[in-house]
């Protein structure tokens, strides 16, 4: 049985490159392939965020990784965005991104699929550019600390969170997980939206030399925390992960896609 002082420790060999590499290329982020695991979650993204019902001035996307897929479609809707990331490599590889240095990873692909469901006929490249410059820091997060984000920014004065695969791939099971949500949920201010894309069923992940322990639990259990937490839950979706996805890098079942919304009242 893993703690979370276990798993901090595993992510010390975590391989950005590898974890992009297994993730985020064919078959998984097919976008010729309706099936594809990468599609259905932007989709996800997008639809809530043409609800009109979220924006603000700060949105925080929780445990970035070396990603930014998972704030395409939200970062419109904000005035500033803030990344973050428990390892000093995943910033390094989100601001490679952001500052279009060499080796950095191709979003294109990505940033052109959200613009063709946005349907606006925008060039993506003007999307890429806005994207980067509506980041305003690339910060460390830890979602086991009372203030994860430490004192760059205090409780209750975020409007909206996105998190894709962060609290359960550094949770040591369940109620680490749901401790977890708590923490961060403390950052939002009351009404604020969030946007979380999570495992389900999943047990490891790999990443080059690193082998990650995943909290596995079911889209009940997902629903469960965000109720119990004092959330309206807006929208919940789940995807079955299909053979064509297992590729051998991971164990998980599928995927869930909440988008809940802090209470007034909280
Ligand atoms: N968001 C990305 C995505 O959608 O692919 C990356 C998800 S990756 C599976 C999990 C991320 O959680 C890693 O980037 C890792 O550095 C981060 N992480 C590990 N421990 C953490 C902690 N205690 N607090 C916050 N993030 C953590």
């Amino acid at each position: 049985m893993s703690t979370i002082k276990d798993i901090a420790e595993s992510y010390q060999t975590f391989d950005p490159a590898a974890y992009l590499q297994n993730n985020y290329v064919p078959p998984r982020a097919d976008f010729s392939d309706p099936d594809s695991v990468v599609a259905w979650k932007l989709k996800c993204l997008a639809d809530a965020c043409a609800s009109g019902e979220i924006g603000g001035q700060i949105l925080v996307d929780i445990g970035s990784g070396p990603t930014v897929y998972q704030v395409l479609s939200a970062f419109e809707l904000f005035k500033e965005v803030i990344l973050t990331d428990f390892l000093a490599v995943n910033r390094e590889e989100l601001k490679k991104w952001l500052h279009d240095e060499p080796g950095a990873f191709d979003w294109g692909p990505f940033i052109n699929h959200v613009c063709s469901i946005e349907g606006k006929g925008e060039p993506w490249q003007e999307k890429r550019k806005r994207l980067r410059e509506r980041v305003s820091r690339v910060i460390p997060v830890n979602v086991h600390q009372p203030c994860p984000l430490g004192t760059e920014l205090a409780p209750g004065t975020v409007d909206a969170l996105v998190s894709s695969f962060c609290l359960e791939a550094c949770s040591p099971d369940y109620p680490a997980f749901v401790k977890a949500l708590q923490n961060i949920t403390g950052l939002l201010k009351p009404g604020g939206h969030v946007l979380m894309i999570g495992a389900l069923e999943e047990s490891y992940f790999l990443a080059g030399e690193a082998k990650l322990s995943v909290a596995s639990f079911t889209e009940e259990m997902t629903r469960k925390a965000f109720q119990d937490m004092g959330y309206v839950i807006r929208d919940f979706r789940s995807y079955t992960m299909p053979e064509s996805m297992k590729v051998g890098v991971d164990d998980v079942k599928g995927i869930s896609f909440v988008w809940a919304q802090k209470k007034e009242s909280n």
